[in-house]
């Protein structure tokens, strides 16, 4: 590598130029199961229920599904199906236990040494698996007061080392908010890592625009970001750009993807999301079991099946483009792996 070859690589990609604002993306997204079918060119659904549950889908997103195919791997993510009204049991509506966590408003202490700040309930997309799909997700609007006495409660507490910014999806904060909190977490000198969980940069690549940038260059600590992304369709050239700009100011990406019937349990899908994660600079983390939430029984995947589409992986792929496969289990101290 040279420092005028590679090294000018380094300078921050441009975002999409064409491409709207994310705040107006949001705010047009598909809101309806009815538009959803609609938009793909997709038999009208007689019932139309999305079982308390409603549809968010971003155009960004829904432009890389394939028209006229009600089984495309990311429209089955986020199509309402009658199959959710199937009372199953075992499957209930708090699986892995959050609401027993919380530590102050907003913060919920689950992992050993990791705090969670629940920046928002909000998300830019609404996946049907989602283990917080019984949440009342919209109606926190939140101001600084409410982060503050979360905040507090990390400063306070010297067996934090690591703060994940997480929901809902933190990057449906805006970019002030977002610099505020973490001008605030940079004030608490035990912290050691600065993490976040979000799908936003797959979901809607134009949210890393520069403001973003600037807002998370020349923090006191390392920070990883989190994605999450199910399938190798979903990895095009936006979510490749937005990965880029992360990388460009200093932050590890990696991702985490949820084992999913009919989406994913397939070891040549697995392997080409690998592979395209690492193409586009990110690397695999996770492949997490569906978490038993009501509704969602139709996307499990045996935990035998799990072990023999990793090991499929593993056979293909170098051993850091295998994922680690991991169950949330309530009440332990991290992931449990399988
Ligand atoms: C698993 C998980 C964490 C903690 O992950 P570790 O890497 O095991 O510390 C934090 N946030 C979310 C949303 C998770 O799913
Ligand atoms: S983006 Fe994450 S938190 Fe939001 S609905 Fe999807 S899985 Fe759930």
């Amino acid at each position: 590598m040279t420092a005028t070859g590679e090294h000018s690589s380094l300078q921050t990609p441009a975002a999409g130029s064409s491409a709207r604002p994310w705040r107006d993306q949001l705010a047009t997204a598909i809101r309806s199961p009815a538009e959803l079918r609609r938009r793909l060119g997709l038999a009208a659904d007689p019932t139309g229920d999305d079982h308390g549950f409603p549809v968010l889908v971003p155009e960004a997103y829904l432009s890389r599904m394939r028209p006229g195919d009600p089984d495309d791997p990311l429209l089955r993510q986020v199509l309402p199906l009658a199959l959710e009204g199937v009372v199953v049991d075992g499957f209930s509506a708090d699986p892995v236990g959050e609401s027993a966590c919380q530590a102050a408003p907003g913060l919920l202490r689950k992992y050993r040494g990791r705090a969670l700040l629940v920046a928002t309930g909000a998300c830019a997309v609404h996946c049907r698996y989602c283990f917080r799909r019984h949440y009342p997700y919209q109606d926190r609007p939140r101001g600084r007061h409410w982060w503050s006495t979360a905040i507090e409660h990390v400063a306070a507490d010297p067996t934090i080392d690591e703060v994940i910014l997480s929901g809902g999806d933190p990057l449906v904060l805006g970019n002030q908010t977002l610099a505020a909190i973490l001008s605030d977490l940079g004030d608490i000198a035990h912290l050691r890592r600065l993490r976040f969980h979000t799908r936003m940069p797959v979901v809607l690549p134009e949210r890393v625009d520069d403001a973003l940038l600037s807002a998370l260059v020349g923090r006191p600590w390392p920070m990883v970001m989190v994605l999450h992304a199910n399938h190798p369709n979903e990895i095009d050239a936006g979510v490749a750009t937005a990965i880029a700009r992360l990388r460009s100011v200093g932050l590890l990406v990696l991702n985490q993807a949820v084992l999913l019937a009919g989406v994913n349990d397939d070891v040549d899908v697995l392997a080409r999301l690998s592979n395209a994660l690492f193409t586009a600079g990110a690397l695999p983390y996770y492949l997490h079991v569906l978490d038993p939430v009501a509704g969602a029984a139709h996307y499990a995947v045996p935990d035998r099946r799990a072990q023999d589409l990793v090991a499929g992986v593993r056979e293909r792929l170098p051993g850091y483009l295998v994922p680690r496969l991991v169950r949330e289990v309530a009440g332990a101290s991290g992931k449990v792996p399988l």
